[in-house]
């Protein structure tokens, strides 16, 4: 018989998306040379306007499109295979109809300055460039020798040189041998890295019976034999020797190996590293599990056979990163990849060397502060399968072959959401999005869930798994609230210390144990005042009162970054005699070192730990002793992990529940519990002490019984009864304009319009908290609606239009209308 196949498809226009905020997808044709050879999912250069070329990727694929439209051709192929999935452009389109933003948007935030050329990218000579390279084709040489004239050249300058119109091959070519770079790097100019290293000679390595000899060689010199037994020692649990663990270990230095090398017993080589992977230390098996975890990952496992959202509601100090280091194995066995999200990783390098140490390179961390190249790499090792890829939350976007598990650590973090730019959206939610869309299981896990999490427990949407005490039997730490208005009454509080917290830190210090303080503010005090007239120093550009910073004696504002001097006197009244007001974490170091002198006192906050060396410089410093009180703020709650800390000190539990918005008290107790959570996780039960003037506070009151249930049950309660998530949806506009008078104009305009259509769900315009920043007003409005899609998708519709409207609105075409769905 003979069966008949239908002809392959063959498609003649693409709809490509572009990094540029169009509303839509693009339609190209495609040209004959490339007929059947472009795919869904593969980057391709276009044009776009009159001379401007972009990296495009192909959404779909189109038989036909709309009479009369005059589709440009695609130009070329940029890579041969599909660099994104079918799944992949799904959970795009999800996220841009979702986030009410572009696709460009979405492929902005998504893929890798280097994946994404265009005809404005400027180019530089990178690290790898030799004059005298004869390696380079005709084309290559011509453009590196444009490039030795010219600073720098964009890749319309290198059509022009090159005199053709498609130069996104040979640039690649070129990127990708690192003879030149993407400007916008130069500040972190791409080295390659090499490492020097030192092996035995050849004859040694085959025949370790001669090594003998090699002692004797040496024998004469006292230096040498150092060196030698070092290099066995280390060479035991090290693939590769690095010369500078020999002259640490052994204290010679590079002549004693040159030496050594001319005598036969050592070679000296050297090794590009890749930068992404790093040379593990000693390799080690995970601890064994407790009876608790082992409950934990049965249970789990149950939960993912049916494909579900687990939640994982593990005490601080539970053990949590053990169990998903039990999941992860079983991915990795069966030759799958997991993504494993955490809130910053500047924050984490902790977890990721716990990570390391077992799994070594089948680990890659994906963050912010590596370079385009490091990027690519990552992006790479993705789409090669690398088993375990650990991310902040841009490594939702990257091009999983095989992900089987998707693990959220610390669900309930504020840092999941992105604030700014487009697309503004929650990591956690995406993670849950992007499982559902794969069939693949995701475990949420945290000490402190989301209310929303928890009340998709609730509902038997999620499935929960809980472990409910210390990993090694800990007790949880105890909580005491002391009273800060009673002990200025009676005159017992020191600075902001009271007298509860000062015993406290003074018995840890006796006993050799450390001690962590926390108040969310950086700085030495968030207010100068004077006190006859109560003007205040603020800030020119933004409607903030300056901050006080003392080791740079000078007053910063903490929204636009500018700063100014100590003033004399009063601006307003000439009075000379200011009052600071308030404290910040500046201010309590400087008090402990008076109170303290003894005492080693370090800081842990942005302004100490800004890059992340300095950052893991201090965690180390910390974990090694050398610090005795960790004075910081919202930074030292992430998943730190000590041992030797009893005492943690909250020095202001009221203030941390003070933020302007509905989520306040999520927040608040998220933040003070977290914190807690750092007392006494290893040895001995922790002491914590809660400073606070309000101590009738309910959600104090539920921190200090550890009542997670109580606080949710009195939570939800409120969230139902004003309506807010999860019982509704809420969608945040913003409007900015330099000018009060068009912004009220535009407010107007939109409020009618919003409101013909959605009616009491508007709530606006309103003034935020803080009204001006950089010298844009700002306005808000909130829309709740009903949790359906159907009333999400109109909503978006109806704001679309209102935008339309604004911006068609005299004097109010400039108005920037900012829409935030879900918003922090
Ligand atoms: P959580 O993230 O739940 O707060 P961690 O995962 O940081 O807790 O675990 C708390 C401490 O207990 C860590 O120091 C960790 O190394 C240790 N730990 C947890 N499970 C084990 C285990 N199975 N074997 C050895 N140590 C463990
Ligand atoms: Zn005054
Ligand atoms: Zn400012």
């Amino acid at each position: 018989m003979n069966i008949e196949f239908a002809p392959t498809q063959t498609y003649l226009y693409a709809a490509v998306i572009l990094p540029i905020a169009l509303k839509k997808t693009y339609t190209y044709q495609i040209p004959d040379e490339l007929l059947g050879k472009v795919e869904q999912g593969m980057s391709v250069e276009v044009q776009f306007g009159k001379s401007k070329l972009y990296t495009g990727v192909v959404h779909t694929l189109l038989e036909t499109v709309e009479p009369g439209l005059q589709a440009k051709p695609i130009l070329a192929i940029l890579e041969e295979i599909p660099i994104l999935s079918s799944k992949q452009l799904q959970f795009w389109d999800w996220m841009s109809t979702y986030y009410a933003c572009t696709l460009g948007e979405v492929m902005n935030a998504a893929m890798p300055a280097n994946l994404k050329l265009s005809s404005d990218t400027k180019l530089s000579l990178g690290s790898a460039y030799d004059e005298n390279d004869q390696n380079l084709s005709n084309k290559e040489f011509l453009i590196t020798e444009a490039l030795r004239h010219n600073q720098e050249l964009s890749l319309g300058q290198v059509r022009k040189i090159l005199n053709q119109k498609t130069v996104h091959g040979i640039v690649n070519k070129l990127l990708d041998k690192k003879i030149i770079f993407l400007n916008e790097q130069v500040a972190a100019r791409y080295k390659r890295k090499k490492v020097a290293y030192v092996r035995l000679e050849f004859l040694y390595r085959e025949e370790p019976d001669l090594l003998q000899e090699a002692f004797d060689l040496c024998s004469k010199s006292s230096r040498q034999m150092e060196a030698l037994m070092a290099f066995i020692q280390i060479s035991r649990k090290k693939k590769h020797v690095s010369r500078k663990s020999i002259y640490e270990a052994a204290q010679v230095d590079g002549s004693v190996l040159k030496a050594m090398a001319k005598k036969g017993i050592f070679e000296l080589y050297e090794k590009d590293v890749s930068r992404i992977d790093s040379e593990i230390d000693e390799q080690e098996t995970a601890g064994e599990l407790s009876e608790q975890q082992i409950k934990a990952v049965a249970e789990i496992n149950n939960s993912i056979k049916k494909k579900r959202v687990c939640l994982l509601h593990g005490v601080t100090g539970s053990g949590k990163t053990r169990v998903y280091m039990e999941l992860m194995q079983d991915v990795i066995d069966k030759g799958g990849q997991v993504l494993y999200l955490i809130p910053e990783i500047a924050l984490t390098t902790q977890i990721i060397s716990r990570l390391k140490k077992v799994y070594g390179n089948d680990v890659v961390v994906y963050h912010s502060r590596l370079n385009n190249n490091e990027r690519v790499e990552v992006w790479k090792a993705a789409l090669a399968g690398r088993s375990i890829m650990v991310g902040a939350r841009s490594s939702l976007f990257l091009p999983f072959k095989k992900l089987e598990l998707i693990i959220v650590d610390e669900e309930h973090d504020p840092s999941y959401k992105q604030i700014d730019p487009a697309p503004r959206y929650n990591a956690r939610d995406a993670a849950v999005y992007l499982a559902f869309a794969n069939k693949i299981p995701a475990i949420l896990g945290t000490a402190t869930p989301s209310i929303e999490t928890y009340h998709n427990v609730k509902t038997g949407k999620y499935d929960l798994v809980e472990m409910k005490e210390r990993f090694g039997g800990i007790e949880m730490p105890e909580i005491q609230l002391v009273d800060k208005r009673d002990e200025l009454k009676k005159k017992k509080m020191k600075q902001e210390f009271t007298s509860v917290l000062l015993e406290e830190i003074k018995n840890a210090l006796s006993n050799k144990e450390q001690v962590i303080l926390f108040q969310n503010r950086r700085g030495y005090s968030p207010t100068l005042n004077c006190q006859l007239c109560g003007w205040k120093m603020e800030c020119l550009n933004c409607d903030v009162s300056l901050t006080y910073h003392k080791f740079a004696d000078q007053f910063q504002c903490h929204y636009c970054g500018s700063s100014k001097r100590h003033p004399e006197s009063c601006k307003a009244c000439g009075n000379p005699d200011l009052n600071l007001k308030g404290f910040g974490t500046e201010k309590i170091e400087d008090d402990l070192k008076i109170l303290f002198p003894e005492a080693k006192i370090k800081r842990l906050d942005y302004d100490t730990a800004k890059t992340k060396s300095s950052f893991s410089t201090i965690i180390n410093q910390f974990e090694e002793g050398d610090i005795d009180i960790l004075v910081g703020t919202q930074m030292i709650t992430k998943g730190l992990d000590f041992e030797n800390v009893r005492v943690v000190g909250v020095l202001s539990a009221d203030q941390a529940l003070a933020y302007p918005d509905f989520r306040a008290s999520e927040r608040g107790f998220q933040l003070i519990t977290q914190v807690a959570g750092r007392a006494g996780r290893k040895k001995i039960k922790g002491k914590v002490i809660l400073q606070s003037f309000d101590i009738k506070h309910p959600v104090i009151l539920e921190i200090l019984d550890q009542d997670f249930q109580g606080f949710y049950n009195r939570e939800i309660q409120e969230r139902k009864e004003f309506g807010f998530p999860p019982y509704s949806r809420m969608i945040k506009l913003t409007l900015k304009h330099a000018k009060l008078m068009y912004l009220q104009d535009a407010s107007r305009v939109l409020e009618t319009h919003l409101k013909y259509a959605m009616g009491a769900r508007v709530q606006g315009p309103a003034i935020p908290h803080i009204g001006r920043i950089r010298n844009m007003y700002l306005m808000n409005f909130w829309i709740k609606l009903e949790k359906s899609p159907l009333a999400a998708s109109q909503a978006k519709k109806i704001i679309e239009a209102g935008i339309n409207i604004v911006h068609k609105t005299e004097g109010c075409s400039s108005t920037r209308i900012i829409v935030d769905v879900d918003p922090y």
